[in-house]
């Protein structure tokens, strides 16, 4: 018995020679696999249920895939999108905790974003990235 396990392992490790594994994107596939179950449960609507079974093939397709190539672009994808959305939520945190002191104001031309004082009055700003400059009231 101890050998069929044994075997079956060995048959596994080489069935996944050459294929992509589990990583971080994966396990968020996961993770919105299992939101979407428990909101399909709650809220009874199919499409949850679509998108968690969506979820779970894409992160099994990923898991046995040999193109390693893609896989690892997907990666990249999905962190420099993840990236995005946590630097976007910690300025929002950022402008919510400071909004009695600062006012933020986006460049229209290159959408970085520039603090200043409040109370100030009227104020020509010039952006620090591209040199547009913009009059605001702080
Ligand atoms: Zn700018």
């Amino acid at each position: 018995m101890g050998n069929f396990f044994g075997n079956l392992s060995y048959k596994f490790q080489h069935f996944m020679t050459g294929r992509y594994g589990y990583d971080a994107f994966s396990k968020f596939l996961l993770i919105v696999a299992l939101i979407g179950f428990g909101l399909s449960m709650f809220t009874g609507m199919k499409l949850f249920y679509t998108i968690a079974v969506v979820a779970i093939f894409y992160s099994y397709f990923r898991l046995f895939s040999k193109n390693i190539y893609a896989r690892q672009a997907e990666l990249r994808k999905y962190f420099s999108v993840k990236g995005k959305v946590v630097q976007k939520f910690s300025l929002r945190k950022k402008m919510w905790a400071e909004r009695k002191a600062y006012k933020y104001f986006k460049c229209p031309k290159c959408k970085s974003v520039w603090r200043y004082p409040k109370g100030i009055g009227k104020i020509e700003i010039t952006c620090k990235n591209c040199k547009n400059k913009m009059i605001k009231r702080t």
